[in-house]
C-alpha cells in the first residue's frame, strides 16, 4: 500500500519550495521550472554577434533554486569577472499546455514580473567557443531575480510596453516588448510543443540590447511598464 510521506521519511529536509509574492493577493506563486529564451530582440542578438534565427526561438533552463527576489541586495555570483545584467519580461504559467495552439496560448498565463536573466558572461562565452553547454554561465545562485507577480488581469499589455533597466542612475537598456522577436503567445505555443507547461512555470522572455557587466556595490533599477519596477543592489 503506498503511504505518502512525511518529513520523517526523508533523510535530510527536501528543498524549499520557491515562492513568488502575487500583487494584491496573501497567496504565493511556487515556481516550477524557469524557461528561458535566448536572443528575442534583434538588437541583442547583434551585439552578441548572432543573427536572428526566424526558423524557431531556443531556450535555455534555471533552476527553482536560482529565484532571487528583485529587492535589496543580492550577492555578485563566484567564478566569474563578468557578471551582466539581462532586462526582462517574465510571464508566470497558471493553466497546464501540451501542444497549445498560438490563439489560445494566453489563456495559460497567471500574470507577469519583471526580472533579470544574472548571466556569468565570461562562461558562458567560454561555453559558446567549445560548444559545451550554457549551464554554468545562467543557471547561477540568485541569478533569476524577479518581482512579485502581478495577475494577467491587471497588466495592461504584454505585446507593447517599455522595458528599461538603468545602473547607478544611468540609462542601459531601453526599449519595447513590441520589438520582441516571438511574442508572448508564440513562445507559450512553441515551448509547449516541447514540454507539457504546468502551473508554476516561469518563462523570461529575454533582453533587449545594452547588457553589461555589473559591480558590487552597484544599484540597478529596473521595470516593465504596467507590470512592475525594482531596485536591487550588488554586494
Ligand atoms: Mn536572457
Amino acid at each position: 500500500m503506498f503511504k505518502v510521506p512525511d518529513m520523517s521519511d526523508y533523510v535530510f529536509s527536501p528543498p524549499a519550495i520557491q515562492a513568488i509574492p502575487i500583487v494584491g493577493s496573501d497567496k504565493l506563486f511556487p515556481v516550477n521550472r524557469i524557461f528561458c529564451v535566448g536572443r528575442n530582440y534583434e538588437a541583442h542578438a547583434k551585439e552578441m554577434g548572432a543573427e536572428i534565427d526566424r526558423e524557431a526561438p531556443f531556450y535555455f533552463t534555471k533552476s527553482a533554486a536560482s529565484i532571487s527576489m528583485a529587492e535589496g541586495s543580492i550577492s555578485y555570483a563566484k567564478r566569474t569577472q563578468n557578471y551582466h545584467y539581462e532586462m526582462e519580461m517574465v510571464l508566470a504559467i497558471g493553466t497546464a499546455g501540451l501542444n497549445v495552439d498560438i490563439a489560445d496560448a494566453e489563456s495559460l498565463i497567471f500574470g507577469c514580473a519583471a526580472g533579470l536573466d544574472m548571466t556569468r558572461r565570461d562562461l558562458q562565452n567560454d561555453a559558446k567557443k567549445l560548444g559545451r553547454p550554457w549551464d554554468t554561465g545562467k543557471d547561477v545562485e540568485q541569478s533569476a531575480v524577479i518581482t512579485p507577480i502581478k495577475p494577467i488581469a491587471e497588466v495592461p499589455s504584454i505585446a507593447k510596453a517599455r522595458i528599461h533597466l538603468a545602473q547607478n542612475g544611468e540609462t542601459k537598456q531601453e526599449s519595447d516588448l513590441a520589438l520582441m522577436v516571438w511574442s508572448a503567445a508564440e513562445i507559450i505555443a512553441d515551448l509547449s510543443s516541447l514540454y507539457h507547461l504546468q502551473p508554476g512555470d516561469l518563462i523570461y522572455t529575454g533582453t533587449p540590447a545594452g547588457v553589461g557587466p555589473v559591480e558590487r556595490g552597484d544599484t540597478l533599477v529596473g521595470g516593465v511598464e504596467g507590470v512592475a519596477d525594482f531596485t536591487v543592489s550588488f554586494t
